[in-house]
């Protein structure tokens, strides 16, 4: 049975960006594999604090995230497999092994080091080796295919050039993950989706943005949300079409009508094809927008605390028996048992 492994970082509350682009197709996507799929689901705590958590509540947010999964609708069978990262202590022991693998010149090429460090005068070790912790997390369950951003496909590079370097020393240890050409047709689109910034549409939306009305966060009050949409910056050619270069904030809407009630772009896009009012368009796209949040926060609060903690026994003993399997595999190739 094939491994997929997803994860996002607890660092803050989510944007619509983050849930619309991220958490709901990884769920969309345990509802189609997990039949006949491992579908791992880690909350990836050891890379939150390569950063700072924004509130100081580590612990909260990691709680947090994973209710967001189940009130997403993550399908709760035996196949999917819930965990925290620090949790499964392999993660931390296989880390130092393939620190001993890979090599300081191919961690100083990684793009996101680079512009995670650039301009700083002093830069934690984490930052330069989560991409080695990163493989770790895919090696350890065999894992194919690692659904990610396209920021994180030097990253699946890498892991695959550790492991095959791993398997020509040590023997055939190591599962290599897909090629990210094979992750890209794994998860059907060259490009996810990207909501746009309501005030500058022509950048993402993004949640580290400090302008308020930019941006829909997951625990807006979704009253609040609605007069976001309803001030979001459009344009002045009057005509309602589907044109992320020349209409951006025009197109965004659209978009976003489309994902939050899960309609096809293309109907959005004829159903509102030759009208002119963007007043029009921006009431309908407020209201589901209010109307999404509101039944994501009610789901959300019927989450307890205690059914969490029952999911995460669960996963964590599964993890641990995968991950110590494989841990023990790689210590006697390497000569340490
Ligand atoms: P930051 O400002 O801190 O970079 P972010 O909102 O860009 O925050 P990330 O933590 O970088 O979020 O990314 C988390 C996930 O959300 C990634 O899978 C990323 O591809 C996705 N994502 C981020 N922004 C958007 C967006 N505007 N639309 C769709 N998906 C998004
Ligand atoms: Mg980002």
């Amino acid at each position: 049975m094939k491994t997929i492994l997803t994860g996002l970082r607890s660092n803050s509350m989510f944007t619509i960006g983050n849930y619309l682009g991220a958490l709901l197709p990884m769920v969309r996507l345990a509802e189609k594999h997990s039949k006949d799929s491992h579908f791992n689901l880690f909350v990836p705590d050891l890379h939150s604090i390569i950063s700072e958590v924004d509130g100081g509540d580590l612990q909260a947010n990691i709680m947090r995230n994973i209710k967001f999964y189940l009130a997403a609708g993550l399908p709760l069978n035996e196949n999917v497999h819930v965990y925290r990262q620090s949790h499964v202590s392999a993660h931390s022991e296989i880390c130092w092994i393939l620190n001993c693998t890979a090599t300081m010149g191919e961690l100083n090429r990684m793009t996101q080091y680079k512009d995670k460090s650039d301009g700083k005068s002093s830069v934690n070790v984490g930052i330069f080796d989560y991409p080695v912790l990163m493989a770790g997390d895919i090696l350890l369950y065999d894992a194919e295919y690692v659904p990610v951003g396209e920021d994180q496909f030097q990253h699946i590079e890498l892991t695959r050039n550790i492991a095959m370097r791993f398997n020509n020393k040590y023997g055939e240890v190591f599962k290599l993950p897909a090629t990210t050409a094979d992750q890209v047709k794994f998860m059907g689109l060259t490009e996810g989706v990207r909501i746009r910034d309501l005030q500058n549409p022509e950048k993402k939306m993004s949640k580290s943005t400090a302008a308020e009305n930019s941006k829909i966060m997951l625990d807006d009050d979704p009253a609040k949300a609605a007069k976001k949409i309803m001030s979001a910056t459009t344009d002045s050619l009057g005509k309602i079409k589907f044109d992320m270069w020349g209409q951006p904030g025009i197109s965004n809407l659209l978009q976003i009508e489309a994902m939050v009630t899960d309609t096809p772009l293309q109907d959005v896009i004829s159903t509102w094809a030759g009208e002119t009012r963007y007043g029009d368009l921006k009431k309908k796209v407020a209201s589901s927008v209010q109307q999404m949040l509101e039944e994501f926060q009610g789901k959300l609060a019927e989450i307890s605390d205690d059914e969490v903690y029952s999911i995460l026994e669960t996963g964590e003993k599964y993890a641990n028996e995968v991950a110590n399997k494989k841990l023990y595999e790689v210590q006697k190739a390497v000569g340490l048992r």
